[in-house]
């Protein structure tokens, strides 16, 4: 099931040389000779432990068995659906005007945390931060405050992962996670083949991941942003729906805003060959809605998710609604679009057909994609 492991020189000759690491944080915070460093993943000395190293296993650009992930989080073969495997798609937004003031959009993502926190579902959340007009930093919130303080999205990768590898062993608190498809991927590669010396990943009882076309890379995005704003001053980055082209950044008085095109060049080269739009493995998936301003779409997909959901629901911390059939239909369109580019892109590298690098797909499944 697990990447036969190749340790810290194959991490290095296959995903990290090879432009395609994602800046997760599957590999750091734990291990003494890999570290994060201003927007890419250091060696600090060249490692000899190849039969103990686990970043190579973790990393969700190395082999993943779709099927066998898929067994494991959902309890059946890996979905042919656009969206993955899914309870429910809805759209939601909290009811909180605290909330929906500091988040991206709905504060679907806040609202379920600062419940599961309140009821104690969870006992604190691994999560992005972004302050003072830094680059986007892990951080584990452990009360609602901490929860709000980080609404709103950067769109920076950020090596969410580090901060569940630094927690230690003996740890045993109950975690949620929010996390971009890749994230996502890694943690759910960890709940196949637990690895051995972290806190247990089976602490990390809600995985909630948000869509996602494509992430900036922090190293040159982060030098754009601070040769044309006074970051300090950024309270809010968006990317409004198509047709609006334009990436907007706020400060408490005025908006900025630069076409899209100026800003792809700075995405993550390896997001060229990603699959998931919508973080497939996730219990809840929560991105945008097209053409409805201040709602989510709400993707449910575990027992774990449809239970806060229900909760949310009850205690009128969500408002709920249907997705309509239109906005389905395209949030279908887009995830496959998706797929297929990456796909394509994928075996333009490989030169082969047969040869998907990283993705363990059936043969049957990716010729469908690729239709
Ligand atoms: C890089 C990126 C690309 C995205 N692309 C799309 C897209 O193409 N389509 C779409 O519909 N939605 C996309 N989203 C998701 C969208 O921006 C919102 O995060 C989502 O709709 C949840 O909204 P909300 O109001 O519930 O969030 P909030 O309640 O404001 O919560 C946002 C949460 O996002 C987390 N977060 C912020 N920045 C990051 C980051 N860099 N990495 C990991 N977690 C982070 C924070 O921890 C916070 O808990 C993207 C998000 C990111 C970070």
């Amino acid at each position: 099931m697990a990447a036969e492991s190749k340790g810290c020189k194959g991490l290095f000759d296959e995903v990290i040389d090879a432009g395609l690491c994602t800046l997760c944080g599957a590999c750091t915070g734990r291990c003494p000779y890999l570290a994060y460093y201003q927007g890419r993943i250091a060696l600090l000395d060249n490692c000899t432990r190849i039969d103990e190293a686990q970043c190579y296993d973790y990393c969700p650009r190395t082999h993943i068995d779709m099927n066998a992930i898929s067994q494991k989080i959902f309890g059946v073969q890996y979905s042919d659906g656009e969206i993955g495997n899914t309870k429910e798609v809805l759209i939601a937004r909290s009811t909180d005007a605290n909330i929906t003031e500091k988040a991206q959009y709905g504060g679907v993502v806040t609202t379920l945390l600062s419940l599961a926190l309140d009821e104690g579902f969870i006992e604190g959340a691994i999560l992005t931060k972004t302050s003072d007009g830094k680059t986007p930093s892990p951080f584990l919130a452990q009360a609602v405050n901490d929860i709000l303080q980080c609404a709103g999205s950067s769109y920076m990768a950020c090596p969410v992962l580090e901060r569940y590898n630094q927690i230690p062993e003996d740890n045993s608190d109950k975690l949620g996670i929010v996390a971009m498809p890749c994230q996502v991927l890694a943690v759910a590669k960890m709940k196949a083949n637990p690895p051995a010396n972290r806190a247990s990943i089976d602490n990390i009882r809600l995985v909630i991941g948000l869509f996602c076309t494509w992430a900036l890379s922090p190293q040159n995005f982060y030098q754009f942003l601070k040769e044309n704003l006074d970051l300090s001053e950024v309270k809010k980055f968006d990317i409004p729906p198509p047709p609006a082209n334009r990436f907007d950044i706020f400060t408490a008085s005025s908006k900025t805003s630069f076409p899209l095109e100026k800003i792809r060049k700075f995405t993550m080269p390896t997001c060229a060959y990603c699959l998931d739009m919508t973080s497939e493995f996730a219990d809840i998936s929560v991105g945008s809605v097209e053409d409805i301003e201040g709602w989510n779409t709400v993707i449910v997909r575990t027992k774990i998710g449809a239970e806060l959901m229900e909760m949310a629901k009850k205690k009128g911390k969500l408002q709920i609604d249907k997705l309509p059939s239109a906005s389905l239909a395209h949030l279908k369109e887009a995830s496959l679009l998706k797929k297929k580019r990456a796909l394509n892109e994928i075996i333009k590298r490989s030169g082969d057909r047969n040869n998907l690098i990283y993705v363990g797909l059936s043969t049957k499944l990716a010729e469908k994609i690729l239709e």
